[in-house]
């Protein structure tokens, strides 16, 4: 396995606007890296440039310490994993699996004991005889990537490769996905436009729009300390709320105006306030920081039910606090209903303030 290098990396598909813009990024050997966004922002293109399918328009690859920015697809020594698992029919799980390294013409001793490492490790060993149409789907899927695992490649790249499955084993298969990534220890590039997926697997995520690379960091930092609204809005479901703010100071302290209601700013936040030319800030607020509470108690918004949406384990309040909509998320004691006056305060703590201009957190 090895590491994976991009240096300013860019892809113009004729004179059209980039598709990839000035893509750095240092993936490490054994690391799970996610590239995750919106569909059209780039993963597929940048996922090929590193497999050599696709030809950089400017920048550097560099894999396992080796220049590969002009070398062919076949002499990169990386495994691609596309959506579609094709297999061969007529043969059995053994003889898909070792076709390509019998084709390398490696020895028959060694094809052996790499078909059995990889059956054993995907929990395909009691399946060698049998044929592509006696395995379960997601059976199949394994053999696909037995296929990949025996020819010890130096970095796994997945396109995207459980949007063909449904809800259920697609669960299952990112478990699987990831206990494979511990014991392979193996260097995985994922492209996916699911965040669950990338929260769940990634050991970084890159979160990318428009060809351009956003924030580069663990899940727990996009997810609590994103770069900008963009991250913010993109990764949580529901999505962050945000409050636009206008802000005023008293003393030392930041005040931020919602219509005609107050909150007054942690000054821990502050700091970068001073800065902004105009006098507004976007508040970003998670819906599991928004606590609802007495619609008498002091030091609380004012805010009205909405919408109550029952998931089980949780409910999801709809609320509009004046003219905003907002949303909470709250466990099963709280009980309201439409129409309700309640009061909602925020984990200041995990408050988020982003520039209303630049969308930048602040
Ligand atoms: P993603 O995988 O994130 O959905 P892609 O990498 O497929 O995004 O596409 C990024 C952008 O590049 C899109 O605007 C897409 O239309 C464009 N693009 C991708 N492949 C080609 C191509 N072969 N020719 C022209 N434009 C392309
Ligand atoms: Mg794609």
């Amino acid at each position: 396995m090895a590491s994976v290098l991009l240096q300013h990396v860019s892809k113009q598909f004729g004179s059209s606007n980039y598709a990839v813009h000035d893509v750095n990024l240092d993936i490490e050997d054994k690391e799970f890296l996610v590239l995750l966004g919106p569909s059209g922002c780039g993963k597929t293109t940048t996922l090929r440039m590193v497999a050599g399918l696709e030809e950089v328009s400017e920048g550097r690859i560099v894999i396992g310490g080796q220049d590969v920015t002009n070398v062919p697809p076949k002499d990169r020594d990386i495994a691609m994993v596309f959506q579609n698992y094709a297999l061969y029919p007529h043969m059995t799980v053994y003889e898909n699996m070792s076709f390509g390294l019998k084709l390398r013409k490696m020895p028959k001793t060694e094809i052996d004991k790499r078909v059995k490492e990889a059956a054993e490790i995907l929990g395909l060993s009691p399946y060698l005889a049998r044929r592509p149409k006696e395995l379960s789907g997601g059976q199949r899927q394994r053999v696909a990537l037995g296929r990949a695992i025996v020819r010890e490649p130096k970095a796994f790249l997945m396109d995207e490769p459980l949007s063909n499955l449904d809800a259920k084993l697609r669960t299952q298969t990112r478990v699987e996905l990831k206990r494979l990534h511990q014991r392979l220890g193996a260097t995985i590039i994922y492209v996916t436009h699911d965040q669950t997926e990338a929260m769940t697997m990634g050991t970084r995520i890159v979160v990318m729009r428009d060809g351009v690379v956003q924030q580069v960091d663990t899940p727990d930092g996009i997810y609590h300390r994103p770069a900008n609204q963009f991250v913010g809005t993109f990764v949580g479901t529901p999505a962050m709320n945000l409050l636009s703010a206008e802000l005023s100071r008293q003393g030392t302290e930041f005040i931020a105006h919602l219509g005609d209601q107050t909150l007054s700013l942690p000054t821990q936040l502050t700091g970068p306030l001073e800065s902004l030319i105009e006098p507004q800030v976007t508040l970003g607020v998670r819906p599991e920081d928004v606590h609802l509470v007495r619609a008498d108690a002091s030091d609380s918004l004012k805010a009205v039910v909405r919408l109550v949406e029952a998931m089980g384990h949780e409910q999801l309040v709809y609320l509009s606090l004046g003219s905003r909509d907002i949303v909470a998320r709250t466990d099963n004691d709280w009980t309201g209903k439409s129409g309700d006056a309640v009061g909602i305060t925020f984990d200041m703590a995990r408050l988020h303030l982003f520039d209303p201009v630049s969308e930048e957190s602040l």
